[in-house]
């Protein structure tokens, strides 16, 4: 994980003990002395995570945090405050600045590296998000992500903790921010959380005869939990128990006595990171999909077709049944154009593509092909069957008009040409050459017709 994380502290021997531990680590660090060096370095250049001191001469970390949450240039850089031990205070300072998470002095080395990663992976999948926002806005798809800005809902989070008073004391310290749903019996936290919308589960450790790592990876191995984050909530002192935790993919931990505002802040982080992460699967499902879908007929594009076609084709093959495609071209179609104009000709493509897939069964393929031309494949389809298919569809195009918008009618002929998976055909190239020979015999001997390849 190459990140570049900035280091700001007024005391240079703070920076060089965090830029040698963050070093070691692999990441690449960048250190400031101050506040208004920070925020230039930040609007500058390329920074990943902010660590940041908050008692410094020229301007304290809050103002600091508060700025550069407030430019939308670094808005979306994580900031870490490194405050003093025994200063809560510090932390809902903190938090109204706009800080995503927290650091003690003097700075442990397991929180900080997991502390970073976790930021780290959070700006990454926000980066992506924003980048493929910004393409998807220039490909003139629209801005799929939605409004990030808005207002977010309250998180839904499962509490698995074997004690009714620390039940107690984390649902009031989630309540401004979560709705908490607790459970006493880790037996049925799996189940639980399997079946039901969480954004978040937080396993407290406080189990007598119940091993809590066992449940985080029961819920990392299940499918339906993999992307759940975690919470771990363990004993001071308990190092072993972290690493091994971390290890099995808990994306974070706390440790007792609690701090409602670092549980805050933490479970804040978490749900944030869920979001992003379940917008980015849904973009980029969205975006697959986009990749084989005609734009203006909304039918499979070529792509789509090239690459289901051989399935099929293969498919057929394997069990001895018959395959016919039919590759349909509309007559004259340039006069359209040349006549009515380009949107004119639009509008007929895209009635076109209507007609088609109303006369099509639903295990048919229909696609776009290209310009004028489409293609209908049809599994378990004899020749003599995809002749009669490809007639219907011939006259439901001539037989009734084409209205335009405007209200103009416009009387369309498509041409057809079929081909079926002969033992002559080894490839799905050469059934769609076929059908495209036929096509073109279609087109020679009159136009308006089907022609089936005689092969
Ligand atoms: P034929 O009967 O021999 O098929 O004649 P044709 O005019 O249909 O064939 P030709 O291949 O010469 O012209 C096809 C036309 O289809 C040319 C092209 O401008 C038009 N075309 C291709 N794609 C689109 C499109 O997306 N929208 C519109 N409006 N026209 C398109
Ligand atoms: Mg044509
Ligand atoms: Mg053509």
């Amino acid at each position: 994980m190459t990140a570049r994380i900035l280091v700001v502290d007024d005391i240079p021997a703070n920076v060089k003990l965090l830029e040698a531990r963050l070093s070691a680590e692999y990441f690449d660090v960048l250190t400031a002395d101050g506040g208004a060096k920070a925020l230039a370095i930040c609007n500058n250049e390329q920074v990943d995570i902010v660590l940041l001191d908050i008692m410094m001469p020229d301007m304290d970390g809050f103002e600091v945090c508060e700025r550069l949450k407030a430019n939308p240039t670094t808005a979306h850089i994580p900031v870490v405050m490194v405050t003093a031990l025994d200063q809560p205070a510090d932390r809902v300072r903190g938090l109204k600045a706009g800080a995503d998470d927290f650091l003690t002095k003097p700075v442990n080395d397991l929180q900080l590296i997991s502390r970073v990663k976790s930021l780290v992976r959070l700006k990454t999948m926000s980066d992506e998000l924003r980048f493929r926002a910004e393409t998807a806005k220039t490909i003139g798809v629209g801005d799929p992500i939605g409004d990030s800005g808005a207002v977010e809902k309250p998180g839904r989070v499962l509490l698995v903790d074997g004690r009714a008073s620390s039940q107690e004391r984390i649902i009031k310290a989630l309540k401004p921010v979560a709705e908490v749903f607790a459970l006493a019996e880790p037996g049925n936290a799996l189940f639980e959380a399997a079946e039901n919308d969480y954004e978040m589960v937080i396993v407290n450790s406080n189990f007598d005869n119940f091993d809590p790592l066992r449940l985080c990876s029961q819920l990392r191995s299940l499918e339906r939990t993999r992307f759940l984050p975690l919470l771990l909530v363990t004993e001071q002192g308990d190092d072993a128990m972290v690493v091994r935790a971390l290890d099995l993919g808990v994306n974070d931990y706390i440790v007792r006595p609690l701090d409602p505002n670092e549980l805050v802040a933490r479970t804040l982080t978490q749900i944030k990171r869920k979001r992003f992460n379940d917008r980015l699967r849904e973009n980029l499902n969205h975006t697959m999909e986009l990749a084989v879908i005609d734009g203006l007929t909304g039918l499979n594009n070529r792509r789509y077709l090239d690459n289901h076609l051989k399935i099929l084709f293969n498919r057929a093959a394997a069990r001895g049944r018959p395959l016919s495609v039919c590759i349909t071209d509309i007559d004259r179609f340039k006069q359209v154009n040349d006549t009515h104009g380009h949107d004119a000709g639009d509008e007929v493509l895209r009635e076109f593509a209507t007609r088609l897939r109303s006369t099509v069964r639903g295990a048919d393929l229909a696609c776009r092909y290209g310009g004028e031309e489409f293609v209908v494949v049809m599994p378990d389809t004899s020749v003599d069957l995809a002749a009669s298919v490809a007639e219907r569809l011939r006259s439901i195009i001539e037989d009734r008009p084409f209205v335009l918008r405007s209200g103009r009618e416009l009387h369309i002929t498509a041409s057809l040409g079929i081909a079926t998976n002969t033992v002559a055909v080894e490839t799905p190239e050469q059934l769609l050459r076929q059908a495209d020979r036929a096509l073109y015999e279609a087109k020679n001997t009159g136009r308006n017709r089907v022609v089936a390849s005689a092969a």
